[in-house]
């Protein structure tokens, strides 16, 4: 029987300065357990510096690295599924930064989970590296998260771990456009382990994911797992209107038992017409939001374009 085959897919987004150190830490680990065939799957997600030159000449000189090179930059996530979708036969697919955030070192500890019987295993952070108003995001994120799911993501959790075929093959075939891993991954269910790690700064160079992008994840994961905002409106809608109702009918009352109305209240109308106003706009925003993403899928574009047809 031919030894369990594992790829390590990883996302790069000008990452030339982390490149060498990444190959040489992941061909260590390669050479530390030769009781695996191992594969490194570097989707170069259109990266404006030297890091797809760098790939294809390691998967030039080592056929353990491959190339897949997507048209341009279509993002973290979209990177991520290209590369999945490109395991082939691996028996487990390890998703992780190219940064080194998450130390390949840790590996072989996802790979005992898995053999010991787990069908995903998330690598869970014991400590984060992230300060300032990343962190304040991302702590808002989770609890909010938390709160609007029914699929909930482990907070100290991101792309880190790993999945077997049966997982890496149900992850393959979810249709959706808009991805957000974790959530995803909570959502095919699985035998799930954690195994936890102490995340690391960065290796070199910056981090490569602007805090509007990040943004835009927080709200994919929302909107594509959450309809308690469409839900909210409905209350919010029922309340106000049950308001009205209540005016209406001691307005009415006022009248029949002889109390005149006399023409004030301007400031009342003012105010409600625009609380009113305020309301109705929040919740077109809303209902764009859902729009706007069953417009991106109904359109059936594809997720990303793999320029080196291999
Ligand atoms: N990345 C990518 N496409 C992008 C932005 C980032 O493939 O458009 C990759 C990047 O090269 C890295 C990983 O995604 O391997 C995480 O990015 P980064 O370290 O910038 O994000 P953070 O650590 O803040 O989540
Ligand atoms: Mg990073």
């Amino acid at each position: 029987m031919p030894a369990p085959k594992i790829a390590i897919v990883i996302p790069v987004f000008n990452e030339e300065a982390v490149l060498p150190e990444l190959f040489s830490r992941l061909t260590a680990l390669f050479a530390a357990a030769p009781d695996y065939r191992w594969e490194a799957v570097l989707v170069d997600d259109g990266s404006r510096d030297g890091s797809a030159g760098l790939i294809r000449a390691r998967a030039a000189s080592d056929s353990r690295f491959q190339l897949v090179e997507l048209s341009r930059n279509f993002g973290f996530q979209s990177a991520l599924s290209a590369g999945l979708a490109r395991t082939g036969d691996a028996d487990a697919a390890v998703t992780m930064d190219a940064d080194l955030q998450d130390p390949p070192e840790v590996i072989p500890a996802l790979v005992a989970a898995w053999r010991e019987g787990a069908d995903i295993v998330r690598a869970t952070r014991r400590t984060r590296s992230e300060t300032g108003l990343r962190r304040a995001g991302f702590d808002l994120f989770h609890s909010l998260y938390g709160k609007l799911t029914d699929y909930p993501i482990e907070p100290n959790t991101g792309t880190f771990g790993l999945l077997n075929r049966s997982a890496l093959e149900a992850f393959n075939a979810l249709p959706e456009r808009h991805r957000f891993f974790p959530g995803l991954r909570a959502w095919i269910g699985f035998r799930t382990a954690d195994v936890s790690y102490d995340r690391k700064q960065r290796a070199a160079g910056q981090p490569q994911q602007s805090f509007r992008r990040l943004a835009r994840y927080a709200m994919d994961g929302l909107f594509s797992f959450s309809y308690l905002p469409l839900r909210l409106l409905t209350y919010c809608g029922l309340f106000i209107a049950a308001l009205g109702f209540a005016a209406a009918v001691f307005y009415a009352l006022r009248r029949i038992i002889g109390i005149e109305t006399a023409p004030t209240g301007y400031t009342t109308l003012v105010t409600l017409v625009l609380f009113l106003g305020g309301v109705q706009l929040v919740g077109i925003g809303v209902l764009g939001e859902y729009l706007g993403r069953i417009y991106d899928e109904v359109k059936h574009r594809p997720q990303y374009i793999v320029k080196n047809k291999k």
